[in-house]
């Protein structure tokens, strides 16, 4: 747990709420089937009612742990490294993705985007969630924007969305897990008439692998 002398050090991004840390195969989105080093920091209070990581909310939880102990063990599986919560970006992560960049590494995030971005990142996937909308200064950097859809209603708020990340950026659907049967065929038919769009499955859940 964070105690009052980790704090500062927390607060400082030279340590963090580690909450797990795994090597697998990415499961979703534009690097779907890419082996790499997922590093998943606790803390977020955005508070998506279907979020399937719950447990990440309370940083309190998770054992704030050295960068330099995280860069250690993730380097020792890949050089291709996910940054994930939680929302990472409660925490300023300009330390930690410098660590890894003088190690060679490729650091991707998934974010909301609610809070200011810190740290340096060859990959920014945003994943915008309507109860706390991302910052402005986020959506030019994103290079992928993955709406999750819950409901018909997500449809509209991802053309929303789109309207202001760049024309580079590359854009996913991806069905709630749980309400996925209700929802897929509307994505489907929303892709083949908007194909801008493309879709995204969490693949790693189908696989049964974390
Ligand atoms: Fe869960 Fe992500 Fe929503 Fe936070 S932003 S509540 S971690 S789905």
């Amino acid at each position: 747990m964070i105690t009052e002398e980790t704090k500062t050090l927390v607060d400082d991004g030279i340590m963090l709420p580690l909450m797990e840390e795994f090597y697998t195969i990415q499961g979703e989105g534009y690097h779907k089937g890419t082996a790499a080093y997922f590093i998943r920091i606790g803390g977020c209070d955005v508070g998506c009612h279907w979020c399937d990581v719950k447990e990440s909310w309370d940083p309190a939880i998770h054992p704030p742990t050295h960068i330099g102990e995280i860069v250690e063990h993730a380097i020792a599986k890949s050089k291709t490294i996910v940054i994930t919560g939680g929302e990472p970006l409660t925490w300023d992560m300009t330390r930690l993705t410098g660590a890894l960049k003088a190690k060679g590494c490729a650091i991707h995030i998934e974010t909301s985007g609610a809070y200011k971005l810190t740290g340096q990142w060859d990959w920014i996937c945003l994943s915008p969630k309507k109860i706390k909308l991302p910052t402005e200064e986020i959506y030019p950097l994103a290079n992928e924007l993955k709406v999750i859809v819950f409901n018909k209603h997500d449809f509209k708020f991802a053309e929303e969305q789109a309207a202001k990340v760049s024309k580079d950026c590359h854009l996913y659907l991806q069905p709630e897990w749980s309400n996925r049967e209700k929802m897929m065929p509307q994505i489907v038919d929303f892709v083949m008439e908007n194909p801008k769009w493309k879709v995204s499955l969490q693949t790693h859940k189908y696989l049964n692998i974390p």
